[in-house]
């Protein structure tokens, strides 16, 4: 499932090649599910900006009006000189005034993404609860302490995936991050002491670089970028889908990871780092 590094690095690869100017869009007939608002018709507006927030891409659109993109769970943009032909491809964007990478097309096998046309007004409806995602600087120690003490009975591993407290984090990150802090994934948030705080912001940072670095983690037959490349991310991972904790082996440890599924979701530590 791309998740918020995936989600950053296409919209780092898409960026370049801006403006595109919307000459020519097609829906495929599969789209009806995934597009959930539709304000106007964007033919003959320009994408002037690409941002993201949290695993939701916005397209700012000239001369107004937003473009909200979430790549559920198998979703990503391609960029291509000419149309993909792709049979997964849902939504294709072209400007027809460009001899490279005039074509942007959205892809997604699996068609659980959302897309949205705003106006300028609904968009700011739609939008004003979106807090700072982790990636932010301001997503510092003193939120992750505040979130940890005003939910101190949830459990770790699940709440960090709660979009609403810690935005941007999915199912591989939330793992990692555990594995890189030393907790252990059942752990309560109410238990977690200061000094494992620093350590979670750091594992955040560390765990949102590397995989934006090496262009997001590609598992089988998941996400790709804006070329249609696999990420390489998944180098950076220590303990998910990892037979042995990549932590202990730097140390010359074997451990076996244990894998467990904790409210539904697959998650994966190593009983030597995690306490
Ligand atoms: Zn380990």
């Amino acid at each position: 499932m791309p998740e918020l590094p995936e989600v950053e690095t296409i919209k780092q690869q898409l960026t370049p090649i801006l403006p595109i100017k919307i000459d020519k869009v097609t829906f495929s007939s599969l789209t009806t599910r995934m597009v959930k608002q539709k304000d106007f018709d964007i033919k003959g507006y320009t994408i002037i900006k690409i941002r993201r927030h949290a695993k939701w891409l916005i397209f700012d659109l000239f001369p107004h009006g937003h473009i909200l993109s979430h790549l559920g769970m198998s979703g990503s943009w391609q960029m291509s000189h000419v149309p993909l032909k792709n049979k997964h491809g849902h939504i294709e964007i072209i400007d027809e005034s460009k001899k490279h990478y005039g074509v942007i097309t959205y892809i997604d096998p699996r068609r659980f993404g959302h897309f949205y046309v705003l106006s300028d007004e609904n968009f700011e409806i739609r939008t004003q609860n979106f807090s700072d995602d982790v990636s932010s600087p301001k997503f510092d120690v003193n939120v992750i302490a505040d979130l940890l003490i005003r939910f101190s009975h949830k459990m770790i591993k699940p709440f960090l995936l709660d979009q609403k407290a810690f935005p941007g984090v999915g199912n591989y990150m939330a793992s990692e991050i555990l594995a890189r802090s030393g907790i252990l994934p059942t752990r309560l948030a109410g238990e977690i002491d200061a000094h494992e705080i620093e350590k979670i912001k750091a594992a955040i940072d560390l765990v949102v670089s590397g995989a934006v670095e090496t262009k997001g983690t590609t598992f089988s037959g998941g996400y790709r970028d804006a070329n249609g490349d696999k990420g390489e991310g998944v180098k950076h991972l220590v303990v998910f889908y990892q037979h042995h904790c990549q932590m202990c082996m730097e140390k010359g440890i074997i451990t076996k990871t244990v894998k467990s599924v904790i409210a539904g979701r697959g998650t994966f530590h190593c009983p030597n780092c995690q306490y």
